[in-house]
């Protein structure tokens, strides 16, 4: 039995940055607590000498997660090069929608298919591989690497990352630099790098207003008309406008809902869901006392009655920039060297788990392979591409 797990393990060293792929994604490790795809890559860093711990959090109003910190610090350096990533994946959705078992990982026509390809299982096994090749020369590099994989970003995110990121503090695990994984080009690879993030809140607001006839509007409170105005108010409303690394400040209306009581009568209610993704110049507090205000003036009184509004907000991260350092320009050389491009710095896109980071270190990017079918059916990265990303996360360690 030992015998047969010490072949398996040789066989696992051996994958390069594709087989390796293809194994993440046979594993459909979806958010909170899967042991089988930390494991695999606690048990491979293992064999590269890495020493590694599986911290498992629960609490705090959401499931169990387990997670990873890996460290291979031959000199004991407190300059630690981290790489973080998630192993959790979105639901495949309707299975009979794929053209491709979406655990198979199969290739076709140069496209590796299966969830979590792009978003970001390639990724964390390009940077496996990367150290893999990098070790093979460097056998006591002078800095150290680390790993902080976490199987809960695309979830709550609440036992995930930032739980390890205040066990790393506690334990002196210091992160001079690190490089998130995400999916950060658009379209082809080289051309986009994170920077940063833009904020995002979310609202969800309710009008009540008074039922009347719709002939006798004057003696009731249309609450459709109310909740229209605040909306085009908020819609119309410039924030601000583009800076350097972000764009402007935008809001979307998500859902609006109204009681249908008959084409002649005003009902009591109507309500709306909208987001506001913001940039470096808002802040979440700032967005929800301007929606507060618009609301609060919007308020009408009829005979008698009154408008009210209930309001429930949620910030799930403020925008941050982490000014391009030492990481980004080697990034950005690296890239040029690989593919030719010269990358964008950037902070478009969703939120991503660098949120937390950015309270440990500054000096970090977000690079990774194309986001375009990030969570949709067939989800694919190129198989030249994660190559490329292999290079480039090999190239950067090389530089470092
Ligand atoms: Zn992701």
């Amino acid at each position: 039995m030992q015998y047969i797990n010490k072949i398996e393990k040789m066989l696992v060293k051996s994958l390069n940055e594709i087989t390796l792929s293809q194994e993440l994604i046979k594993i459909p490790s979806y958010s909170g607590y899967d042991k089988k795809i930390i494991n695999f890559i606690k048990d491979y860093l293992e064999e590269l000498g890495f020493k590694c711990n599986i911290l498992c959090y629960e609490g705090d109003d959401s499931y169990k997660v387990n997670n990873l910190h890996a460290v291979f610090n031959p000199k004991n350096s407190k300059n630690i090069f981290y790489f973080a990533g998630h192993t959790d994946i979105v639901n495949e959705g309707d299975k009979n929608s794929w053209q491709f078992d979406p655990f198979a990982g199969q290739i076709k026509d140069g496209k590796l298919y299966g969830r979590g390809a792009c978003d970001m299982k390639c990724a964390i096994a390009c940077f496996m591989t990367a150290v893999k090749e990098f070790l093979q020369e460097n056998k006591e590099p002078d800095f150290g690497i680390g790993f902080l994989i976490t199987n809960d970003e695309e979830s709550d995110g609440v036992n995930g990352t930032k739980k390890v990121l205040s066990w790393m503090q506690e334990n002196d695990y210091n992160i001079s630099s690190c490089i998130v994984g995400e999916p950060t080009n658009p379209s082809k690879f080289g051309e986009m790098m994170k920077v940063g993030r833009r904020g995002s809140v979310s609202f969800s607001l309710k009008i009540t207003g008074k039922q009347g006839h719709v002939a006798y509007h004057n003696i009731a409170i249309n609450p459709n008309s109310i909740l229209i105005d605040i909306l085009k108010i908020l819609k119309d409303h410039k924030f601000n406008e583009d800076s350097e690394f972000f764009d402007a400040t935008n809001l979307e209306v998500t859902a609006i809902e109204s009681q249908n009581l008959g084409e002649n009568v005003i009902p009591s209610h109507a309500s709306a869901n909208f987001n506001v993704r913001f940039n470096d110049k808002n802040s979440g507090q700032d967005i929800i006392d301007l929606v507060k205000y618009v609301c609060d003036k919007s308020m009408t009184v009829t005979e008698g009655a009154k408008s009210d509004y209930q309001l429930k907000s949620r910030i799930s991260g403020e925008s941050f920039l982490c000014e391009p350092k030492r990481l980004a320009n080697l990034a950005k050389e690296s890239l040029i060297k690989i593919t030719g491009i010269t990358p964008e710095l950037s902070t478009t896109g969703g939120t991503s788990d660098a949120r937390f980071i950015k309270d440990y270190c500054q000096d970090m990017i977000e690079l990774g392979l194309i986001n375009k079918t990030a969570h949709k059916i067939d989800e694919y990265s190129e198989i030249l591409e994660i190559t490329q990303l292999k290079d480039t996360y090999l190239d950067i360690l090389k530089k470092y």
